[in-house]
């Protein structure tokens, strides 16, 4: 699997290029990266999937390797303006590959009263 923004990470050399169908993705079923950042704005609660490279927003996938590096500085601007309606389990330990920096982990204790 490709790690890498801009692409689909389940798309080989060789295979047709990804479309999108009714904001799907052909290839792996994320949703748009446009439609993943107007649900998170919207407030959809995001639940991380113990993985570095998905997740889920309401009940669709986001596959992260979709989105571009504009999409990234979006999201994490929301994110550190505590914008991201992330759900509080265990799986939130796990940063996203494209900012593996991220202390989600602190900046939730720090919200915790
Ligand atoms: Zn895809």
């Amino acid at each position: 699997m490709k790690k890498t923004l801009d692409c689909c990470p389940y798309q080989e050399d060789g295979d047709l290029p990804f479309t999108w169908i009714e904001d799907h993705c052909s290839i792996c079923g994320s949703i748009t990266p446009q439609l993943a950042i107007a649900m998170i704005q919207a407030g959809w609660l995001v639940s991380p999937l113990g993985k570095d490279y998905k997740c889920y927003i309401g009940h669709e996938l986001v596959y992260f390797q979709h989105l571009s590096p504009s999409h990234v500085r979006s999201f994490l601007g929301l994110f550190l303006a505590g914008k991201v309606n992330l759900r509080k389990d265990s799986y939130i330990l796990i940063a996203p590959f494209f900012a593996p920096s991220i202390k989600i982990v602190d900046i939730l204790k720090s919200l915790t009263p």
